[in-house]
């Protein structure tokens, strides 16, 4: 019989996410890239012994639709410690950790006293009502924004400025925790439920174990879509590959552009990653570092090596340092760095900057409804993107299946 042939525009993990599905399921894919590489946002670059991912990523281990889809057993992956070090002012080092986990009196007392006691028992709330909430309910909640909810919830100003913001700073990338309250509770759960993790050499072996387990003639590569309709796609060179289903899984405004929709304006956030080098050996710890002095924009600081020691080269750290900035270069951050890791700004050496203005787009930025929502355009073409979901690795592999499985539903009902 003849297998339903798909096309898919973006193998990033939205798209190849939809391909492994579809694949899965008996369809013949063929997936579309502009780009020289699968992945799309998530990329490593492999550079004189480095493992330099483009941008800070993390996965939550705990993650359900990235759990569902992929083998974590197979990445190896490498957890950070779920303790966050927050960094003072004066360069002092505050740990906030769960207390059930490291349980160690003298450093619990301290962790309680920079807090209320009205905070921990807002926080204690949260986490009884999130840690076994199903993630669709999170995702059905009010919308409001995260400092609403926070204030809502009772926080003190202390709580917020000195742990929520700048905690959320460097995964909402923005600093006005202007992101959906229903984005913050998912974040929570999973660190609640997971541990941070990186793959042992880096955060593109996610989407190559999809690429893997995908026949490799599915790939065009370097193939810029221009056009599409119900039956075809037309590419950059003028060829035309024939479909019974097509999904497209770009970011928003390219899917506008090829929909001939330039109307609509998309916001995204924005993110520089700053990756320096050091022989120097210092006490270098699995945790991720948050600066909590309000005017950085340094967002993140992590030792990378001590994560995963492939990510180095042996006797060498590779510290990744994520800014909210996109202008300024390496050197200008070099000495609060080095003053947070307590070695000195010339024992530093710039590696590579990445710059990435459109990271994360602002679907549940405040004034929009953020709810998650299916689109299909018509009855074969349908649409995948974090910005469909949640802007997430796991919301990207979530928006891929269910473009799959309405392709699925509508085959078993209409054919090819
Ligand atoms: C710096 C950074 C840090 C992040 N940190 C985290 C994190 O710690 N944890 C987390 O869970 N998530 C994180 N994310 C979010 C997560 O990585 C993304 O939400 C997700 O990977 C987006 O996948 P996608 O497939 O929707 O989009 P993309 O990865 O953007 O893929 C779209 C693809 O479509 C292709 N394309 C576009 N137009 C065309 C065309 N006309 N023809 C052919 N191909 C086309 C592009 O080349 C691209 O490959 C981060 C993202 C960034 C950028």
């Amino acid at each position: 019989m003849e297998r339903n042939r798909v096309t898919i525009i973006g193998a990033g993990l939205a798209g190849l996410s939809a391909a492994s599905y579809l694949n899965r399921n008996g369809f013949s894919v063929t997936i579309c890239d502009a780009g020289s590489q699968i992945g799309g946002v998530v990329a490593t670059d492999h550079v004189d012994g480095f493992f330099l991912d483009r941008g800070f990523q993390l996965v939550l281990d705990s993650y359900p639709e990235f759990r569902h889809l992929l083998d974590p057993s197979r990445l190896a992956l490498k957890r950070f410690n779920r303790v966050l070090d927050f960094v003072d002012a004066e360069m002092n080092h505050k740990g906030f950790f769960d207390p059930r986990e490291h349980f160690q009196p003298r450093e619990t007392l301290k962790m309680m006293r920079q807090f209320r006691p009205r905070d921990w028992v807002s926080l204690a709330r949260i986490a009884t009502r999130i840690s076994t909430a199903d993630p669709k309910v999170l995702f059905e909640s009010p919308t409001e924004t995260s400092y609403a909810y926070l204030r809502r919830l009772g926080f003190s100003h202390v709580a917020i400025e000195g742990f929520w913001r700048p905690f959320f700073r460097g995964i909402f990338l923005e600093k006005n925790l202007e992101t959906s309250a229903r984005m913050l509770n998912f974040v929570t759960q999973n660190f609640l439920r997971g541990h941070p993790c990186v793959p042992e050499t880096g955060i593109a072996e996610i989407p190559a174990q999809l690429a893997d387990a995908l026949p490799q003639d599915s790939f065009r590569l370097d193939t810029q879509v221009t056009a599409f309709s119900d039956s075809a796609v037309e590419t950059a060179d003028g060829t035309v590959i024939d479909h019974d289903y097509l999904v497209v899984a770009t970011k928003a405004d390219e899917l506008c552009a090829l929909s001939g929709d330039a109307s609509k304006d998309f916001g995204y956030r924005y993110v520089s990653n700053h990756y320096y080098a050091t022989e120097v050996d210092f006490a270098a710890s699995a945790t991720v570092m948050i600066p909590s002095f309000p005017d950085t924009d340094i967002l993140t600081v992590a030792v990378m090596d001590a994560v995963s020691p492939s990510y180095a080269p042996r006797r060498t750290h590779l510290i990744s340092v994520s800014t909210l900035e996109v202008d300024v270069d390496a050197t200008a951050h070099s000495g609060t760095v080095a003053s947070m890791l307590g070695i000195s700004a010339t024992d530093l050496s710039p590696v590579r900057t990445y710059r990435i203005p459109r990271a994360l787009p602002m679907v549940f930025g405040s004034g929009h409804h953020g709810e998650p929502y299916f689109m299909a355009l018509s009855s074969r073409v349908f649409v995948a993107g974090d910005f469909m979901e949640n802007p997430s690795i796991d919301g990207a592999i979530a928006s891929g299946r269910k473009a799959a499985e309405a392709i699925m539903f509508a085959a078993s009902r209409f054919g090819a």
